[in-house]
Parts: C-alpha cells; sequence; structure tokens
C-alpha cells in the first residue's frame, strides 16, 4: 500500500505573481549576453576554429594530412614531375605535383589533426564560419577556395619582447649577410649593374650542391605564411609555381 503524501502548504495568494516578477527584474538588471549576429559581427577569438585555409605552395603531398584525418574527409591527387639536372652530368630529381587537394566539411569534425601533423605549414585555421550552403555537395571546398580562405587566416602573435629569434630567421639573416658581405668583396662592388637593389642573388651553379643554408634564404624571402588580408597578396605565392619550392625537392 503507497505511503500517504505529505500535506502541502498553504499557498500565499499572489505568491507566485511575486516570484516571476522578480525573476523579470533579476534578468532585466543583468549584463546581456545576446549576440547581435548576423547584423553585428560576433568577436571572435584568434584561434577559433572556423575552416581550414590552404598554403599550397608549401605543399609537398606528403599524404601526411588525409591519411591522419579520423573521418577521411582530405582528397589529395597529384603527380610526380621529374626536373632535369641542373649541369651536365648530374642527376635527375622528381617532385610530386598537386592536382587536386579538397577537403568535405560535411565529414569534417574540425578536431584539427590535419593542422597538426602537417610537417610543412600548409594548412591553417581561419575562424570564418559562414560557408553554409544548401546542397551539402557544395561543402567540399576544392584547392582554390581553400587558397582564399588563407586570406582570413590571422597573422600570427608576435613574439615576447626578449625572445630568442627564430632559428628559420636567424640562419635567414645570416646567409644575407654573408651573400651581401660577398657582394661587397666581389669586383665591381654592389654597384654593378646586376646586383640592384632588388636583384635575387644569382642561383648556385648546381642545384645538387646548393646548401641548405642558401635554401633557407631562399624560403625566407618567398612568403610562408599571409601576414595580412589584402588580396594583392595572392599574386605572390603564384609567382613561385614555376620554381620547385623550398624543401620541396629531394624529400620524395
Ligand atoms: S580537422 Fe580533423 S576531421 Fe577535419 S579535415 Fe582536419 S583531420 Fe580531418
Ligand atoms: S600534410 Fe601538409 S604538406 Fe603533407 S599533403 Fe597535407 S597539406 Fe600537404
Amino acid at each position: 500500500m503507497a505511503a500517504p503524501l505529505p500535506p502541502s502548504r498553504p499557498r500565499i495568494p499572489g505568491s507566485g505573481l511575486a516570484k516571476g516578477l522578480a525573476v523579470t527584474l533579476r534578468t532585466m538588471t543583468r549584463k546581456t549576453v545576446t549576440e547581435q549576429y548576423p547584423d553585428v559581427q560576433p568577436d571572435l577569438p584568434p584561434r577559433t576554429r572556423g575552416v581550414i585555409g590552404l598554403f599550397e605552395e608549401n605543399c609537398t603531398v606528403c599524404m601526411l594530412c588525409a591519411r591522419e584525418c579520423p573521418d577521411w574527409c582530405i582528397y589529395i591527387d597529384s603527380h610526380k614531375e621529374t626536373i632535369p639536372a641542373a649541369a651536365p652530368g648530374g642527376r635527375e630529381r622528381s617532385r610530386n605535383v598537386l592536382d587536386r587537394f579538397a577537403i568535405d566539411f560535411s565529414l569534417c569534425m574540425y578536431c584539427g589533426i590535419c593542422i597538426e601533423v602537417c610537417p610543412f605549414d600548409a594548412l591553417f585555421w581561419s575562424p570564418e564560419f559562414e560557408y553554409s550552403e544548401t546542397d551539402i555537395r557544395d561543402l567540399t571546398h576544392e584547392r582554390d577556395k581553400l587558397r582564399e580562405w588563407m586570406w582570413t587566416v590571422p597573422a600570427p602573435p608576435a613574439l615576447d619582447p626578449g625572445a630568442e629569434e627564430p632559428k628559420e630567421l636567424a640562419t635567414a639573416r645570416k646567409t644575407a649577410e654573408k651573400l651581401a658581405a660577398r657582394q661587397q668583396a666581389a669586383p665591381g662592388g654592389p654597384s654593378a649593374p646586376a646586383a640592384g637593389p632588388t636583384a635575387r642573388p644569382a642561383p648556385a651553379a648546381s642545384a645538387g650542391t646548393e646548401s641548405h643554408a642558401d635554401e633557407q634564404a631562399r624560403a625566407a624571402e618567398s612568403p610562408t605564411r599571409p601576414m595580412g588580408d589584402s588580396p594583392q597578396q595572392t599574386d605572390q605565392p603564384g609567382q613561385q609555381t614555376d620554381q620547385p619550392e623550398p624543401g620541396r625537392e629531394g624529400r620524395e
């Protein structure tokens, strides 16, 4: 047999109304947290995971990102290209050329593993999130679209004052200083016609004997990551596709 219910307390008339008004008053005096999106864009933290941008000049088609993606939503196609020997008797070299790079954002779970594992800094998070589609197939972003997202990637935070200079920058700076000293010492000096202020250092006689420091100096000269959002910068990476990327050769 069920236990008898405890006697209910007598209700004061109007107490419910008073409680409701108290809640309303409390809420009215609190600071509002409502975001007026889409009228006002939200102020997102710089590390927001919105969409993934591809800086394809840095991509060596190593396939690490596609292999590590838990959702298998990165599609990469490539072919091999043979680069003839730079000097007589030298050996031919081969490199991978990217044909297709796509990410299916309808499958992506924004874990960031692909960005973490990329050894060549070719993938970046962008805080952009307004890319909803009415057709799910349009959520597969091909390389052109992924490249466009690169211009929305925020610049990296500045180094702390007094922080150690990054190794790559230090090596590139030392190499540039050495080259400048060599040009000064060369007959004709820096005023020689070939060594104008914008002239790049002459390539080594043989790519096979090029030092690692020279490679890094060239890598530092070329933009490895956009630092702003000016669309004019899209021209710079495109100019480099004609020549082998630093760090790409010899890794196959
Ligand atoms: S964020 Fe994660 S799920 Fe999305 S593409 Fe990268 S590895 Fe795959
Ligand atoms: S891991 Fe990086 S370099 Fe390798 S294929 Fe992916 S994006 Fe390209």
